[in-house]
Protein backbone atom coordinates (compact mmCIF):
# COMPACT_ATOMS: atom_id res chain seq x y z
CA UNK A 1 0.00 0.00 0.00
CA UNK A 2 1.28 3.50 -0.66
CA UNK A 3 -0.24 6.70 0.16
CA UNK A 4 -0.25 9.49 -1.61
CA UNK A 5 -0.10 12.99 -0.25
CA UNK A 6 0.86 15.34 -3.01
CA UNK A 7 -2.79 17.32 -4.24
CA UNK A 8 -2.07 18.25 -7.97
CA UNK A 9 -3.45 21.81 -8.56
CA UNK A 10 -6.45 20.82 -11.02
CA UNK A 11 -8.96 23.61 -10.80
CA UNK A 12 -11.11 22.49 -13.91
CA UNK A 13 -12.59 19.25 -15.04
CA UNK A 14 -11.09 20.12 -18.45
CA UNK A 15 -7.92 19.34 -17.44
CA UNK A 16 -8.60 15.29 -16.98
CA UNK A 17 -9.34 15.26 -20.74
CA UNK A 18 -12.40 13.29 -19.94
CA UNK A 19 -14.45 11.94 -23.12
CA UNK A 20 -16.50 14.65 -24.54
CA UNK A 21 -19.90 13.33 -23.57
CA UNK A 22 -18.71 13.32 -19.87
CA UNK A 23 -17.45 16.81 -20.02
CA UNK A 24 -20.34 18.01 -21.67
CA UNK A 25 -22.44 16.14 -18.92
CA UNK A 26 -20.50 18.17 -16.35
CA UNK A 27 -21.06 21.56 -17.88
CA UNK A 28 -24.92 20.56 -18.41
CA UNK A 29 -25.35 19.85 -14.70
CA UNK A 30 -23.21 23.21 -13.70
CA UNK A 31 -20.21 21.08 -12.27
CA UNK A 32 -17.03 23.20 -12.78
CA UNK A 33 -14.44 22.19 -10.49
CA UNK A 34 -13.76 18.81 -8.93
CA UNK A 35 -13.64 19.06 -5.40
CA UNK A 36 -10.37 17.73 -3.69
CA UNK A 37 -11.58 13.81 -3.50
CA UNK A 38 -11.83 13.97 -7.37
CA UNK A 39 -9.06 15.72 -7.84
CA UNK A 40 -6.83 13.06 -5.82
CA UNK A 41 -8.86 9.96 -7.18
CA UNK A 42 -9.43 10.64 -11.07
CA UNK A 43 -5.80 10.58 -12.09
CA UNK A 44 -4.87 7.53 -10.83
CA UNK A 45 -8.46 5.57 -11.50
CA UNK A 46 -7.93 6.78 -14.99
CA UNK A 47 -4.83 4.88 -14.89
CA UNK A 48 -6.68 1.89 -13.46
CA UNK A 49 -4.73 1.73 -10.55
CA UNK A 50 -6.50 0.19 -7.45
CA UNK A 51 -7.71 2.83 -4.76
CA UNK A 52 -8.49 2.94 -1.18
CA UNK A 53 -10.51 6.67 -0.30
CA UNK A 54 -11.77 7.90 2.39
CA UNK A 55 -12.94 11.09 1.91
CA UNK A 56 -15.98 12.85 4.50
CA UNK A 57 -19.53 12.20 3.00
CA UNK A 58 -20.66 15.20 0.77
CA UNK A 59 -17.66 15.78 -0.43
CA UNK A 60 -18.17 13.91 -3.79
CA UNK A 61 -16.99 10.85 -3.90
CA UNK A 62 -19.80 9.71 -6.69
CA UNK A 63 -18.31 11.51 -9.60
CA UNK A 64 -15.10 10.49 -8.03
CA UNK A 65 -15.57 6.92 -8.79
CA UNK A 66 -18.16 7.69 -11.92
CA UNK A 67 -15.99 9.99 -14.20
CA UNK A 68 -12.79 7.81 -14.45
CA UNK A 69 -14.98 4.49 -14.84
CA UNK A 70 -16.89 5.79 -17.60
CA UNK A 71 -14.01 7.74 -19.12
CA UNK A 72 -12.40 4.45 -19.74
CA UNK A 73 -15.52 2.52 -20.79
CA UNK A 74 -16.33 5.38 -23.19
CA UNK A 75 -13.13 5.42 -24.74
CA UNK A 76 -12.74 1.74 -25.45
CA UNK A 77 -16.10 0.54 -26.66
CA UNK A 78 -16.46 -3.01 -26.39
CA UNK A 79 -20.54 -4.47 -26.82
CA UNK A 80 -19.49 -8.01 -26.51
CA UNK A 81 -18.20 -7.93 -23.28
CA UNK A 82 -20.83 -8.02 -21.02
CA UNK A 83 -20.81 -5.89 -17.35
CA UNK A 84 -17.82 -4.09 -17.56
CA UNK A 85 -18.19 -2.42 -14.15
CA UNK A 86 -20.11 -3.13 -11.34
CA UNK A 87 -20.59 -0.61 -8.31
CA UNK A 88 -21.72 -2.03 -5.08
CA UNK A 89 -23.85 -0.11 -2.17
CA UNK A 90 -25.22 -0.52 0.85
CA UNK A 91 -29.29 0.61 0.30
CA UNK A 92 -30.94 0.20 -2.56
CA UNK A 93 -31.39 4.21 -2.17
CA UNK A 94 -28.49 5.32 -2.98
CA UNK A 95 -28.65 2.66 -5.90
CA UNK A 96 -31.34 4.37 -6.98
CA UNK A 97 -29.38 7.87 -6.95
CA UNK A 98 -26.02 6.29 -8.54
CA UNK A 99 -27.96 5.27 -11.61
CA UNK A 100 -29.72 8.54 -12.05
CA UNK A 101 -26.31 10.11 -11.95
CA UNK A 102 -24.94 7.86 -14.16
CA UNK A 103 -28.09 8.45 -16.98
CA UNK A 104 -26.89 11.50 -16.57
CA UNK A 105 -23.48 11.40 -17.32
CA UNK A 106 -24.06 8.84 -19.94
CA UNK A 107 -26.65 11.04 -22.12
CA UNK A 108 -26.25 10.86 -25.75
CA UNK A 109 -24.28 8.10 -25.50
CA UNK A 110 -25.08 4.49 -26.45
CA UNK A 111 -23.09 3.07 -22.91
CA UNK A 112 -26.15 0.97 -20.72
CA UNK A 113 -26.33 1.41 -16.81
CA UNK A 114 -28.43 -1.13 -15.01
CA UNK A 115 -29.86 -1.05 -11.55
CA UNK A 116 -30.00 -4.33 -9.33
CA UNK A 117 -31.52 -4.14 -5.88
CA UNK A 118 -33.62 -6.24 -4.19
CA UNK A 119 -37.10 -5.39 -4.10
CA UNK A 120 -37.66 -5.33 -8.22
CA UNK A 121 -38.30 -7.98 -10.47
CA UNK A 122 -35.60 -10.73 -10.63
CA UNK A 123 -36.25 -11.85 -14.49
CA UNK A 124 -35.66 -8.20 -15.65
CA UNK A 125 -32.69 -8.02 -13.64
CA UNK A 126 -31.05 -11.07 -15.47
CA UNK A 127 -32.08 -10.11 -18.52
CA UNK A 128 -30.11 -6.77 -17.95
CA UNK A 129 -27.14 -9.01 -17.18
CA UNK A 130 -27.11 -10.87 -20.09
CA UNK A 131 -27.50 -7.87 -22.74
CA UNK A 132 -24.44 -6.17 -22.21
CA UNK A 133 -25.33 -3.70 -19.75
CA UNK A 134 -21.80 -1.90 -19.37
CA UNK A 135 -22.26 -0.63 -15.85
CA UNK A 136 -24.51 -2.00 -13.44
CA UNK A 137 -25.24 -0.39 -9.92
CA UNK A 138 -26.25 -2.89 -7.51
CA UNK A 139 -26.93 -4.20 -3.48
CA UNK A 140 -24.78 -7.20 -2.73
CA UNK A 141 -27.78 -9.39 -1.68
CA UNK A 142 -29.50 -9.34 -5.28
CA UNK A 143 -26.27 -9.85 -7.26
CA UNK A 144 -25.33 -12.79 -5.42
CA UNK A 145 -28.80 -14.46 -5.85
CA UNK A 146 -28.18 -13.72 -9.32
CA UNK A 147 -24.48 -15.38 -9.13
CA UNK A 148 -26.24 -18.57 -8.03
CA UNK A 149 -27.74 -18.92 -11.47
CA UNK A 150 -24.85 -20.65 -12.91
CA UNK A 151 -23.38 -18.00 -15.42
CA UNK A 152 -20.24 -16.06 -15.21
CA UNK A 153 -21.86 -12.46 -15.58
CA UNK A 154 -18.48 -10.22 -14.38
CA UNK A 155 -15.59 -12.66 -16.30
CA UNK A 156 -15.08 -9.53 -18.11
CA UNK A 157 -15.00 -7.00 -15.47
CA UNK A 158 -13.23 -3.89 -15.91
CA UNK A 159 -14.21 -2.07 -12.61
CA UNK A 160 -15.24 -2.94 -9.05
CA UNK A 161 -16.41 -0.27 -7.29
CA UNK A 162 -17.30 -0.58 -3.73
CA UNK A 163 -19.39 2.79 -2.17
CA UNK A 164 -19.69 2.86 1.27
CA UNK A 165 -18.06 0.44 2.42
CA UNK A 166 -18.01 0.57 6.04
CA UNK A 167 -21.77 1.20 6.04
CA UNK A 168 -21.60 -2.44 4.04
CA UNK A 169 -19.91 -4.00 6.53
CA UNK A 170 -21.55 -2.59 9.15
CA UNK A 171 -24.92 -3.77 7.23
CA UNK A 172 -23.39 -7.25 7.50
CA UNK A 173 -22.85 -7.49 3.59
CA UNK A 174 -18.83 -8.31 4.11
CA UNK A 175 -19.17 -12.08 3.14
CA UNK A 176 -21.36 -10.95 0.15
CA UNK A 177 -19.11 -8.55 -1.06
CA UNK A 178 -16.08 -10.67 -0.94
CA UNK A 179 -17.95 -13.75 -2.86
CA UNK A 180 -18.96 -11.28 -5.35
CA UNK A 181 -15.06 -10.03 -5.38
CA UNK A 182 -14.11 -13.66 -6.16
CA UNK A 183 -16.40 -14.22 -9.24
CA UNK A 184 -14.75 -11.28 -10.95
CA UNK A 185 -12.33 -11.18 -13.26
CA UNK A 186 -9.31 -11.08 -11.46
CA UNK A 187 -7.73 -8.39 -13.27
CA UNK A 188 -9.78 -5.78 -13.11
CA UNK A 189 -9.37 -2.24 -11.17
CA UNK A 190 -11.22 -2.22 -7.87
CA UNK A 191 -12.39 0.79 -5.89
CA UNK A 192 -12.98 1.22 -2.28
CA UNK A 193 -14.84 3.76 -0.87
CA UNK A 194 -15.60 4.87 2.78
CA UNK A 195 -16.58 7.86 4.83
CA UNK A 196 -13.34 6.47 7.17
CA UNK A 197 -10.69 4.27 7.65
CA UNK A 198 -10.76 3.89 11.47
CA UNK A 199 -14.16 1.46 10.84
CA UNK A 200 -12.83 -2.18 11.99
CA UNK A 201 -12.82 -4.07 8.82
CA UNK A 202 -12.30 -1.52 5.93
CA UNK A 203 -8.78 -1.66 5.71
CA UNK A 204 -9.03 -5.46 6.26
CA UNK A 205 -11.56 -5.63 3.42
CA UNK A 206 -9.00 -3.57 1.36
CA UNK A 207 -6.03 -6.75 1.93
CA UNK A 208 -9.18 -9.05 0.33
CA UNK A 209 -10.44 -7.17 -2.28
CA UNK A 210 -7.52 -4.78 -3.28
CA UNK A 211 -4.49 -6.65 -2.67
CA UNK A 212 -2.20 -3.66 -3.79
CA UNK A 213 -3.54 -0.65 -3.78
CA UNK A 214 -2.92 3.24 -3.16
CA UNK A 215 -4.32 4.85 -0.14
CA UNK A 216 -5.94 8.24 -0.62
CA UNK A 217 -7.02 10.05 2.52
CA UNK A 218 -8.86 12.99 3.17
CA UNK A 219 -10.67 13.07 5.57
CA UNK A 220 -10.85 10.92 8.86
CA UNK A 221 -13.91 10.84 11.23
CA UNK A 222 -12.28 13.14 13.53
CA UNK A 223 -12.20 15.77 10.88
CA UNK A 224 -14.00 19.05 12.09
CA UNK A 225 -16.99 19.79 10.42
CA UNK A 226 -17.05 23.42 10.36
CA UNK A 227 -20.37 24.50 8.35
CA UNK A 228 -22.18 22.18 10.60
CA UNK A 229 -23.21 23.33 14.07
CA UNK A 230 -23.81 20.27 16.28
CA UNK A 231 -26.06 21.48 19.44
CA UNK A 232 -27.41 19.13 22.14
CA UNK A 233 -30.04 19.64 24.25
CA UNK A 234 -30.49 18.10 27.69
CA UNK A 235 -33.99 16.45 28.51
CA UNK A 236 -35.85 14.43 31.24
CA UNK A 237 -37.38 11.55 29.32
CA UNK A 238 -39.06 10.43 26.30
CA UNK A 239 -42.51 12.67 26.30
CA UNK A 240 -40.05 15.45 27.51
CA UNK A 241 -37.91 15.03 24.62
CA UNK A 242 -41.19 14.83 22.38
CA UNK A 243 -42.14 18.28 23.18
CA UNK A 244 -38.54 19.54 22.60
CA UNK A 245 -38.99 17.91 19.32
CA UNK A 246 -42.30 19.44 18.40
CA UNK A 247 -40.72 23.18 19.38
CA UNK A 248 -38.09 22.68 17.41
CA UNK A 249 -39.88 21.51 14.64
CA UNK A 250 -42.10 24.61 14.49
CA UNK A 251 -39.27 27.50 16.00
CA UNK A 252 -36.52 26.62 13.70
CA UNK A 253 -36.44 27.37 10.00
CA UNK A 254 -35.46 24.69 7.62
CA UNK A 255 -36.22 23.30 3.65
CA UNK A 256 -36.17 20.14 4.88
CA UNK A 257 -35.55 18.25 8.40
CA UNK A 258 -34.57 14.68 9.28
CA UNK A 259 -35.41 13.21 12.63
CA UNK A 260 -33.25 10.37 13.45
CA UNK A 261 -34.56 7.22 16.04
CA UNK A 262 -32.77 4.45 16.98
CA UNK A 263 -35.69 1.71 16.88
CA UNK A 264 -38.24 1.35 14.08
CA UNK A 265 -40.27 1.35 16.63
CA UNK A 266 -39.65 4.41 18.09
CA UNK A 267 -39.60 5.66 14.95
CA UNK A 268 -43.18 5.17 14.51
CA UNK A 269 -44.58 6.10 17.57
CA UNK A 270 -43.04 9.88 16.85
CA UNK A 271 -44.88 10.26 13.55
CA UNK A 272 -48.49 10.29 14.55
CA UNK A 273 -47.88 12.84 17.75
CA UNK A 274 -45.67 15.10 15.79
CA UNK A 275 -48.32 15.28 12.52
CA UNK A 276 -50.96 15.82 15.15
CA UNK A 277 -49.12 19.72 15.40
CA UNK A 278 -49.60 20.05 12.24
CA UNK A 279 -46.11 19.05 10.59
CA UNK A 280 -46.10 16.99 7.24
CA UNK A 281 -43.71 13.96 8.52
CA UNK A 282 -43.44 10.76 7.38
CA UNK A 283 -41.39 7.22 8.64
CA UNK A 284 -39.00 5.32 6.45
CA UNK A 285 -37.42 2.35 7.81
CA UNK A 286 -36.33 -1.02 6.80
CA UNK A 287 -39.77 -2.87 7.82
CA UNK A 288 -41.66 -1.27 4.70
CA UNK A 289 -41.35 -2.81 1.63
CA UNK A 290 -39.67 -1.51 -1.92
CA UNK A 291 -42.53 0.26 -3.19
CA UNK A 292 -43.39 2.19 -0.12
CA UNK A 293 -39.45 2.93 0.54
CA UNK A 294 -39.70 4.62 -2.96
CA UNK A 295 -42.54 6.18 -2.23
CA UNK A 296 -41.63 7.83 0.73
CA UNK A 297 -38.57 9.01 -0.53
CA UNK A 298 -40.20 10.82 -3.12
CA UNK A 299 -42.85 12.75 -0.98
CA UNK A 300 -39.57 14.06 0.56
CA UNK A 301 -37.05 14.36 -2.34
CA UNK A 302 -39.96 16.70 -3.60
CA UNK A 303 -40.99 18.35 -0.45
CA UNK A 304 -44.64 16.92 -0.32
CA UNK A 305 -43.83 15.97 3.19
CA UNK A 306 -41.01 17.83 4.92
CA UNK A 307 -39.79 16.12 7.67
CA UNK A 308 -39.08 12.66 7.62
CA UNK A 309 -38.54 10.18 10.59
CA UNK A 310 -36.11 7.93 9.95
CA UNK A 311 -33.65 4.92 11.54
CA UNK A 312 -30.50 5.01 10.69
CA UNK A 313 -31.07 3.24 7.39
CA UNK A 314 -31.15 6.67 5.90
CA UNK A 315 -28.58 7.58 7.55
CA UNK A 316 -25.57 6.56 5.02
CA UNK A 317 -25.51 8.07 1.54
CA UNK A 318 -28.45 9.72 1.13
CA UNK A 319 -28.26 13.08 -0.69
CA UNK A 320 -31.13 15.05 -0.69
CA UNK A 321 -30.93 18.85 -1.23
CA UNK A 322 -32.74 21.32 1.47
CA UNK A 323 -31.65 19.20 4.89
CA UNK A 324 -30.59 21.80 6.94
CA UNK A 325 -31.46 20.35 9.96
CA UNK A 326 -31.10 16.62 11.49
CA UNK A 327 -32.75 16.04 15.16
CA UNK A 328 -31.39 12.94 17.09
CA UNK A 329 -34.21 12.12 18.99
CA UNK A 330 -31.87 9.46 20.48
CA UNK A 331 -28.50 9.78 21.06
CA UNK A 332 -26.82 7.38 18.18
CA UNK A 333 -25.11 4.14 19.20
CA UNK A 334 -21.27 5.20 18.41
CA UNK A 335 -19.51 8.25 16.88
CA UNK A 336 -19.40 6.66 13.52
CA UNK A 337 -23.38 6.22 13.14
CA UNK A 338 -23.54 10.78 14.36
CA UNK A 339 -21.36 11.23 11.70
CA UNK A 340 -23.30 9.46 9.35
CA UNK A 341 -26.35 10.82 10.40
CA UNK A 342 -25.32 14.94 10.31
CA UNK A 343 -23.40 14.68 7.29
CA UNK A 344 -26.85 14.24 5.55
CA UNK A 345 -27.60 17.95 6.41
CA UNK A 346 -24.09 19.92 5.04
CA UNK A 347 -24.22 18.73 1.80
CA UNK A 348 -21.64 20.29 -0.36
CA UNK A 349 -20.46 23.54 1.24
CA UNK A 350 -24.37 24.54 2.23
CA UNK A 351 -24.27 25.15 6.04
CA UNK A 352 -26.64 22.70 9.08
CA UNK A 353 -27.56 22.19 12.23
CA UNK A 354 -27.93 19.06 13.95
CA UNK A 355 -29.32 18.93 17.47
CA UNK A 356 -29.01 15.65 19.55
CA UNK A 357 -31.49 15.13 22.55
CA UNK A 358 -29.90 13.89 25.53
CA UNK A 359 -31.68 11.86 29.03
CA UNK A 360 -29.40 11.62 31.62
CA UNK A 361 -28.83 7.60 30.44
CA UNK A 362 -27.57 8.95 27.63
CA UNK A 363 -25.11 11.06 28.87
CA UNK A 364 -22.50 9.22 29.10
CA UNK A 365 -22.28 7.63 25.16
CA UNK A 366 -23.10 11.59 24.18
CA UNK A 367 -20.16 12.70 26.19
CA UNK A 368 -18.13 9.42 24.25
CA UNK A 369 -18.88 10.52 21.02
CA UNK A 370 -17.64 14.09 21.96
CA UNK A 371 -14.57 12.57 22.95
CA UNK A 372 -14.07 10.62 19.80
CA UNK A 373 -14.97 13.09 17.61
CA UNK A 374 -12.37 15.63 19.35
CA UNK A 375 -15.24 18.45 19.46
CA UNK A 376 -17.52 19.47 21.76
CA UNK A 377 -21.01 20.27 21.65
CA UNK A 378 -22.63 23.32 22.50
CA UNK A 379 -25.65 23.09 24.99
CA UNK A 380 -28.79 24.95 23.79
CA UNK A 381 -31.06 25.61 26.55
CA UNK A 382 -34.44 25.58 25.56
CA UNK A 383 -35.89 28.77 28.25
CA UNK A 384 -40.00 27.45 26.93
CA UNK A 385 -39.40 23.57 27.91
CA UNK A 386 -36.61 23.57 30.54
CA UNK A 387 -36.42 20.40 32.31
CA UNK A 388 -34.98 19.05 35.57
CA UNK A 389 -31.64 17.22 34.27
CA UNK A 390 -28.98 19.70 33.72
CA UNK A 391 -26.35 17.26 33.47
CA UNK A 392 -24.67 14.69 35.38
CA UNK A 393 -24.87 15.35 39.35
CA UNK A 394 -20.61 15.22 40.03
CA UNK A 395 -20.00 17.27 37.03
CA UNK A 396 -17.31 19.71 37.22
CA UNK A 397 -16.45 22.75 35.08
CA UNK A 398 -13.88 22.19 32.68
CA UNK A 399 -13.26 25.89 32.58
CA UNK A 400 -13.93 25.91 29.12
CA UNK A 401 -17.25 27.22 27.76
CA UNK A 402 -18.91 26.22 24.51
CA UNK A 403 -21.53 28.50 23.21
CA UNK A 404 -21.56 30.64 26.27
CA UNK A 405 -22.45 27.58 28.24
CA UNK A 406 -19.77 25.46 30.71
CA UNK A 407 -18.79 22.30 29.07
CA UNK A 408 -19.22 19.41 31.20
CA UNK A 409 -16.15 17.18 31.86
CA UNK A 410 -17.06 13.47 32.07
CA UNK A 411 -14.12 11.81 32.99
CA UNK A 412 -15.53 10.38 36.57
CA UNK A 413 -18.84 8.97 34.49
CA UNK A 414 -19.43 5.80 34.40
CA UNK A 415 -20.26 4.33 31.22
CA UNK A 416 -24.11 3.01 30.57
CA UNK A 417 -22.97 1.41 26.96
CA UNK A 418 -19.18 0.46 27.50
CA UNK A 419 -19.55 -1.96 24.45
CA UNK A 420 -19.76 0.96 22.15
CA UNK A 421 -17.58 3.45 24.06
CA UNK A 422 -14.58 1.16 24.06
CA UNK A 423 -15.22 0.82 20.11
CA UNK A 424 -15.32 4.17 19.82
CA UNK A 425 -12.33 5.13 21.84
CA UNK A 426 -9.86 2.32 21.10
CA UNK A 427 -9.53 4.51 17.54
CA UNK A 428 -8.72 7.38 19.52
CA UNK A 429 -5.33 9.00 17.94
CA UNK A 430 -4.33 5.58 16.45
CA UNK A 431 -3.34 5.31 12.98
CA UNK A 432 -4.67 1.85 11.95
CA UNK A 433 -1.33 0.11 10.28
CA UNK A 434 -1.69 -1.77 7.13
CA UNK A 435 -1.49 -5.26 7.63
CA UNK A 436 1.12 -7.67 7.11
CA UNK A 437 -0.09 -8.81 4.30
CA UNK A 438 -0.94 -5.85 2.29
CA UNK A 439 1.56 -5.99 -0.49
CA UNK A 440 3.17 -2.85 -1.57
CA UNK A 441 1.79 -1.49 -4.43
CA UNK A 442 5.73 -0.26 -6.01
P1 LIG B 1 -20.34 11.60 -1.07
O1 LIG B 1 -20.59 10.35 -1.88
O2 LIG B 1 -18.90 11.87 -0.86
O3 LIG B 1 -21.12 11.62 0.19
P2 LIG B 1 -21.76 12.85 -3.23
O4 LIG B 1 -21.04 12.24 -4.37
O5 LIG B 1 -23.10 12.29 -2.90
O6 LIG B 1 -20.87 12.84 -1.92
O7 LIG B 1 -21.84 14.43 -3.51
C1 LIG B 1 -22.40 15.33 -2.61
C2 LIG B 1 -22.99 16.53 -3.33
O8 LIG B 1 -21.98 17.32 -3.93
C3 LIG B 1 -23.95 16.14 -4.44
O9 LIG B 1 -25.05 16.98 -4.40
C4 LIG B 1 -23.13 16.39 -5.70
O10 LIG B 1 -23.97 16.69 -6.80
C5 LIG B 1 -22.28 17.56 -5.31
N1 LIG B 1 -21.02 17.62 -6.05
C6 LIG B 1 -20.19 16.58 -6.30
N2 LIG B 1 -19.11 16.99 -7.00
C7 LIG B 1 -19.26 18.31 -7.20
C8 LIG B 1 -18.47 19.31 -7.89
N3 LIG B 1 -17.31 19.01 -8.46
N4 LIG B 1 -18.94 20.58 -7.89
C9 LIG B 1 -20.09 20.87 -7.29
N5 LIG B 1 -20.88 20.00 -6.64
C10 LIG B 1 -20.48 18.72 -6.59
MG1 LIG C 1 -21.56 8.62 -1.48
Amino acid sequence: MTQTTQTPKLTDFSTFNLHSALENALSKNGFETPTPVQQRTIPPSLEKQNLLVSAKTGSGKTLAFLLPTLHNLLINPNYYAGTRALVLVPTRELAQQIFLQCQKLLEGTSLKAGLITGGEDFKKQENLLRKSTAIVIATPGRVLELLTLDNQPFENLETLILDEADRMLDMGFSDDVLTIAKHCNENRQTLLFSATLTHAGVLKMADKVLKKYELIALNTLRDELPHIEQQIVLADDNSHKQKILAWLLQHETFEKALVFSNSRAQADALCDPIRATGVRAIVLHGDMDQKERQRVMKLYRDGVVNVLIATDLAARGLDIKGIQLVINFEVPRNGINYIHRIGRTGRSDETGLTITLVKHTEWNLMAGIERFLRQSFIRRNIKELAGKFQGPKKLKASGKTVGGKKKAETKKEKPEKVKVRHRDKKNIGKRRAPSAKTTAAD
